[in-house]
């Protein structure tokens, strides 16, 4: 089970790079020029990634000048 949710709200995103630069594990730039979070799913403007481990995610959140990356841990216990 994944323990932390990654979102990056694309509408925000000015492209410069910096999520990019700070982790290429997870983001890239995508056809139109806007970074994109890899092999995540879309909801809206919003892409949503599960993670088992934070990675880099947290780095790449903290350089976003525009605020659009949140890292969140899930922690949901069902039994
Ligand atoms: S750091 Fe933020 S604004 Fe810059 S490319 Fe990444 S998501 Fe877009």
């Amino acid at each position: 089970m994944a323990n932390y949710r990654v979102e990056m709200d694309r509408a925000m995103c000015i492209s410069c790079g910096n999520c990019i630069e700070a982790c290429n594990d997870l983001w890239k730039f995508g056809d139109d020029g806007i970074s994109s979070l890899i092999d995540s799913k879309m909801e809206g403007d919003i892409q949503i990634k599960e993670l088992d481990d934070l990675g880099c995610s947290v780095d790449a959140a903290g350089k976003c000048p525009v605020i659009c990356i949140h890292v969140y841990e899930v922690d949901i216990e069902l039994a």
